[in-house]
């Protein structure tokens, strides 16, 4: 097949390991510069065009759309889409994953299980705000953070109180959240490819840090997961209408809680923690799903 993955930069671990892999299957790949992609979008002959030519009709794309660059990045996911491409993760999903708090509200429709979560704009009800996840210890974020960035952990509910106020001053979006205290500075990564999880990594906070991110030192190692656990993961993906994607998970007293489902799950990560191909097990996905027919955004 013709696969084109979607990626800022042909170097990184996860592009270089899709274009390998998918060549070890036989797959022509190309790796295409989401942001250097350009379009008519009111033609009726949907294009795309790159470096002064049209890019050819592709069998399937395989979109790795940053954080940043999420809505011109979709965009681009949707033209693919109308020409008839097959999008490994669909553009609608991407956006979805991408906000935090309407991914735990359609999380929630689905009774999968999530961590006591509040968020909030006006500071007028900050205490109830606090109270009405348990009151402290709670966990703060920031809506628009990543790697660990903008989460805080207050032992009190004063600290929280402040910590709460002092996010609203700067007009931060924030989720306020019950503390996994028995999650013990760990979360578990679960990459789902379609209705799987194919491999799964526990990755541990540095001693005295609650956030596991490897970006801020953590480390990756190889886990079993229960049988609610991959369930659990497995819903969050559908649920979210993701086809790849990583699923964050705290071990909680009352079972697993989901944290986050990444659209772009990377894969140096989870490769090195499992020894596993992850990278070929996602053409092997697009090798039994790219059905030309049934690809159409459907855009709700
Ligand atoms: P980011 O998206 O910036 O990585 P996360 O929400 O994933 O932020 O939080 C970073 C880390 O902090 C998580 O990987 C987890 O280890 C820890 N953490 C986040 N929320 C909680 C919570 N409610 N209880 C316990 N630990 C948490
Ligand atoms: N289509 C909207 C979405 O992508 C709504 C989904 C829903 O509320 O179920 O989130």
């Amino acid at each position: 097949m013709k696969i084109a993955v979607l990626s800022r930069n042909p170097k990184l671990y996860s592009t270089r390991r899709l274009v390998e892999a998918g060549q070890a299957r036989g797959h022509e790949v190309d790796v295409i510069d989401t942001l250097h992609c350009y379009m008519d979008i009111t033609s009726n002959n949907p294009a795309v065009r790159f470096k002064g030519e049209p890019l050819p009709k592709y069998d399937a794309i395989i979109p790795r759309i940053g954080a940043s660059v999420t809505f011109y990045g979709t965009s681009v996911v949707r033209q693919f889409e109308m020409m008839g491409s097959f999008s490994v993760n669909e553009s609608v999903a991407i956006s979805r994953s991408r906000d935090k708090l309407r991914s735990m509200q359609l999380l929630s429709r689905k009774g999968i299980g999530l961590p006591r979560t509040g968020f909030a704009h006006s500071p007028d009800n900050i205490k109830d705000l606090i109270k009405n996840v348990g009151g402290a210890p709670v966990v703060i974020k920031l809506l628009e953070g990543t790697q660990g960035i903008g989460v805080v952990l207050a032992e009190t509910n004063k600290t929280a109180e402040s910590i709460i106020e002092a996010f609203m001053g700067v007009k931060a979006n924030i989720l306020v959240q019950e503390f996994i205290k028995e999650a013990d500075g760990a979360d578990i990564r679960c990459f789902v490819v379609g209705d799987k999880v194919v491999a799964a990594m526990k990755r541990q906070g540095q001693e005295g840090e609650f956030r596991s991110n490897l970006h801020r030192g953590g480390t990756a190692q190889l886990i079993r997961l229960t049988r609610d656990e991959r369930a659990t993961a497995v819903a969050a993906a559908k649920a979210m209408g993701l086809n790849v994607c990583g699923v964050d998970l705290l071990r909680s007293n009352r079972g697993p809680v989901v944290m986050e489902v990444n659209s772009s799950p990377g894969l140096e990560g989870i490769e090195v923690a499992t020894d596993k191909d992850v990278a070929g097990l996602i053409f092997e996905f697009i090798e039994n799903k790219a059905n030309l027919a049934s690809t159409r955004t459907k855009g709700k």
